[in-house]
C-alpha cells in the first residue's frame, strides 16, 4: 500500500451531496472553525444531482397550504413509525430552507407573479387528506442539479477544504468520543488519518444491493456499513422504498413529478387501475401503496404482456400533457425517453416497473443530527450524521416524494450548526492505536489470489434482495435470504484483488463496496424477518396487516461478528394518533 498523511479540521463531512454540503455550509460560517469535505466523488457528482421532481414545502403559492399539514402527510405517508416532532421540524423549517436555496442563487421555476411555482406529488394533501396540494418547488427536473450547485458555490465561498475521489473505509473513536476518520486517496493509494473534533456522516443511499434500481453506481451505503462495523446500531432498515415508475428493465427513473403533473398509470386494458386501489388520490397515493397496485395488477395478469410469469410492466401515460408542457417542466425526463427508449412521451406512453429506490432507514440521530447509540437515546460525542444514509426519522416506514431534499437541507442544517458551535467548545480526543488498521486489511486484500468471484456474489446479492427482500415479502423467503446472505459475506472475505497498482485500483474500490453493501443486506433482510406485521413499504404475505400492538416501535440492529443483535426504540406519537392508511 501507499504512504499514510495526517491532517487535522474542527469538522469533517464526508459525502459532499446536498447533506454534507448544507452541513459544510453551516459548520464553515464560524470564523476559524476549519472545516473540510471528503468525497468519493467529485462533490457534483453526487446523487443528489440525480433528484428530478422537486422539493416540498407548503408555501401556497398556488393554494392554500399550511406545514401542519405536511407534516401530518409525513406521518401518515410513513404509516405512523415516523417521530412526529421531527415531522413537525421538517415541515415547519422546509418553507425557510426553500426561501434560503432561493436567495443563495437556485434557480427555481416560476409562476407568472415571480413566485416560486409548485406541482402535486403523492401523498402531499390539503387540510389532512382532502385533495392532492400542489406543494413540491422545483427546478423543472433537474431540482438536485440545482441544489448541489447553489451549496457547493457557497461552500467555495467559505473555503471548506474540499477532499475530493477520497474514499472512507474508517472512523475512529475514543469510547463514545469520535475523533476522527480514514480515507484512501483514490488517485495515488495513499492512506489520510484526518483528527477531527466532530465528524457528520452524510454518505447517502444504498440501493444498489437490488438488481433494478434508480441509484447511482456510488450509492454502497459506506458510511453505514463503516459504523456498523465500529459498533454503531442502524435503525429501521427493514424499510426500503421501491419508486412506481423505473424504466422498463432498466430501473432508470421517471419522476413522479409526472404525474404530479397529471401523468396517468395504465393497464394492458388501457385501466386507470388507481381508481381501485386509492379513490381519492389515485395516481398520487403514496409509492408503497402503487408500488404494491402495480404489482397486484400485474399478478391478476393485467400488465401490458398479460403474463405474471415474465417480467411484465404497465404504462405511464403522459401523451395528454402536451409537448409544451412536457419540454418547459419535464425537459430531461422527454429526453431520458428519446434516448434510452427511442421513444417521444407526447405521442407514446412510457413502459414502467417499479425501481429500488430509497433506504428509509439508518444511522439513528437526535434532532440536530447527533448519532443515537441506545434505544434510550444515549449519545455518541461528536459524531453527526445527515441525509439519506441517518434516520432522524421523518420517513418512517415509507418516505412521500419531495421529503428526502427537506431531509438534506433542513437536518443537514440543523446539524451544520450544532457541530460549528459543538467544536468552539470541544478538545480532540485521541487517535486510537488501531488506526491504520484498514491498512493491513487493504494489503490483505491485494494479497489473496485474485479470480472473478466478486462479480459473481454481487450477482447473487442483487439477485437475493430483488427476489426475496423486495416489495412483497414471506417469513420463508427472509429466512433464506438471511442465510445466503450469511454465505456470500464469508465467501467474499476470501475474494482477492487482481490489480495491484496504487492509482485509481478500481477492483479494490467495488469489494470494499460490495462488503459494505453485503453487511447491510443482511440487516435489511434479517430487520425484515422479525418484523411480523405490514407497515408502509415492508409489506408481508403471511403478516398482512399492519400490527400497532406488538410493532409500533423503531427497529434497532447491531452487527456483531455475523449474527445480527435487535433492539427497539419508542416512537414519537405526540402528536397525531395512528390510524388506518385511506387515500
Ligand atoms: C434518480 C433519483 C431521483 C430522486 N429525486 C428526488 C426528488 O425529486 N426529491 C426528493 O426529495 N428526493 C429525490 N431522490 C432522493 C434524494 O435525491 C436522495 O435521497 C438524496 O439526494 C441523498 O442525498 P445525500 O446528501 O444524503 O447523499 P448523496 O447525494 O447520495 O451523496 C452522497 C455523498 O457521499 C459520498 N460518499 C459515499 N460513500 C463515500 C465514501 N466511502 N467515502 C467518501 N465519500 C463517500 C459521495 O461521494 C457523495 O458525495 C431521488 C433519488 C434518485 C436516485
Amino acid at each position: 500500500m501507499g504512504r499514510s498523511h495526517r491532517h487535522e479540521f474542527d469538522a469533517v463531512i464526508v459525502g459532499s451531496g446536498g447533506a454534507g454540503l448544507y452541513a459544510a455550509l453551516e459548520a464553515s460560517r464560524v470564523r476559524g472553525n476549519r472545516t473540510a469535505v471528503i468525497s468519493k466523488l467529485l462533490p457534483i457528482r453526487s446523487h443528489t444531482g440525480a433528484a428530478q421532481g422537486g422539493i416540498g414545502a407548503a408555501l401556497g403559492n398556488l393554494e392554500e397550504d399550511q406545514p401542519q399539514w405536511h407534516a401530518f402527510d409525513t406521518v401518515k405517508g410513513g404509516d405512523y413509525l415516523v417521530d412526529q416532532q421531527a415531522a413537525s421540524i421538517l415541515a415547519d423549517d422546509a418553507v425557510q430552507a426553500v426561501y434560503d436555496l432561493e436567495r443563495r442563487g437556485l434557480p427555481f421555476s416560476r409562476i407568472e407573479d415571480g413566485k416560486i411555482d409548485q406541482r402535486r406529488f403523492g401523498g402531499h394533501t390539503r387540510n389532512f387528506g382532502e385533495a392532492a396540494v400542489r406543494r413540491s418547488c422545483y427546478a423543472a427536473d433537474r431540482t438536485g442539479h440545482m441544489i448541489l450547485q447553489t451549496l457547493y458555490q457557497q461552500c467555495i465561498k467559505n473555503e471548506v477544504a474540499f477532499f475530493d475521489e477520497f474514499h472512507l473505509i474508517d472512523i475512529l473513536f475514543e469510547g463514545r468520543k469520535c475523533t476522527g476518520v480514514v480515507a484512501l486517496e483514490l488517485a495515488t493509494g495513499d492512506i489520510h488519518v484526518i483528527h477531527a473534533k466532530a465528524v457528520l456522516i452524510a454518505t447517502g443511499g444504498f440501493g444498489r444491493m437490488y438488481r433494478t434500481t434508480s441509484n447511482a453506481y456510488a450509492n454502497t451505503g459506506d458510511g453505514l456499513a463503516v459504523l456498523l462495523r465500529r459498533g454503531v446500531p442502524l435503525e429501521d432498515m427493514e424499510f426500503f422504498q421501491f419508486h412506481p415508475t423505473g424504466i422498463r428493465g432498466m430501473g432508470i427513473l421517471i419522476t413522479e413529478g409526472v404525474r404530479g403533473e397529471g401523468g396517468i398509470l395504465r393497464n394492458r386494458a388501457g385501466d386507470r387501475f388507481m381508481e381501485r386501489y386509492a379513490p381519492t388520490l389515485l395516481d398520487l397515493a403514496p409509492r408503497d401503496m402503487v408500488a404494491r397496485a402495480m404489482t397486484m395488477e400485474i399478478q391478476a395478469g393485467r400488465g401490458i404482456l398479460g403474463d405474471p410469469a415474465v417480467d411484465d410492466y404497465l404504462y405511464l401515460d403522459a401523451t395528454h400533457l402536451g409537448r409544451e408542457v412536457l419540454e418547459k417542466k419535464l425537459p430531461d425526463i422527454a429526453d431520458f425517453c428519446r434516448t434510452y427508449l427511442s421513444l417521444d412521451p407526447a405521442e407514446n406512453a412510457i413502459p414502467v416497473q417499479p425501481t429500488a429506490h430509497y433506504g428509509m432507514g439508518g444511522i439513528p440521530t437526535d434532532l440536530d443530527g447527533r448519532v443515537v447509540a441506545t434505544g434510550s437515546g444515549g449519545l455518541y460525542e461528536g459524531l453527526y450524521a445527515a441525509g439519506e444514509c441517518a434516520c432522524v426519522s421523518v420517513h418512517g416506514a415509507n418516505r412521500l416524494g419531495t421529503n428526502s431534499l427537506v431531509d438534506l437541507i433542513v437536518f443537514g442544517r440543523r446539524a451544520g450548526r450544532h457541530m460549528a458551535d459543538f467544536v468552539r467548545q470541544a478538545d480532540f480526543g485521541a487517535i486510537p492505536d488501531d488506526a491504520l488498521a484498514m491498512q493491513d486489511v487493504l494489503a490483505r486484500a491485494n494479497k489473496k489470489p485474485h479470480d472473478a468471484h466478486a462479480e459473481k456474489i454481487r450477482t447473487s446479492m442483487k439477485t437475493i434482495m430483488m427476489d426475496k427482500v423486495g416489495i412483497y415479502r414471506t417469513g420463508k423467503a427472509l429466512d433464506e435470504a438471511v442465510q445466503e446472505l450469511r454465505g456470500l459475506r464469508h465467501e467474499v472475505a476470501e475474494v482477492g484483488v487482481g490489480d495491484t497498482s496504487r492509482s485509481y485500483n478500481n477492483d479494490l474500490l467495488e469489494l470494499l463496496e460490495l462488503q459494505n453493501l453485503l453487511d447491510l443486506s443482511l440487516i435489511t433482510a434479517a430487520s425484515a424477518a422479525q418484523r411480523q406485521e405490514s407497515r408502509g413499504a415492508h409489506a408481508r404475505e403471511d403478516f398482512s396487516e399492519r400490527d400497532d400492538d406488538a410493532y409500533l416501535h423503531h427497529t434497532l440492529t447491531w452487527l456483531d461478528g455475523g449474527s445480527v443483535r435487535f433492539g427497539k426504540k419508542s416512537v414519537d406519537l405526540s402528536i397525531w394518533e395512528p390510524k388506518p392508511r385511506v387515500y
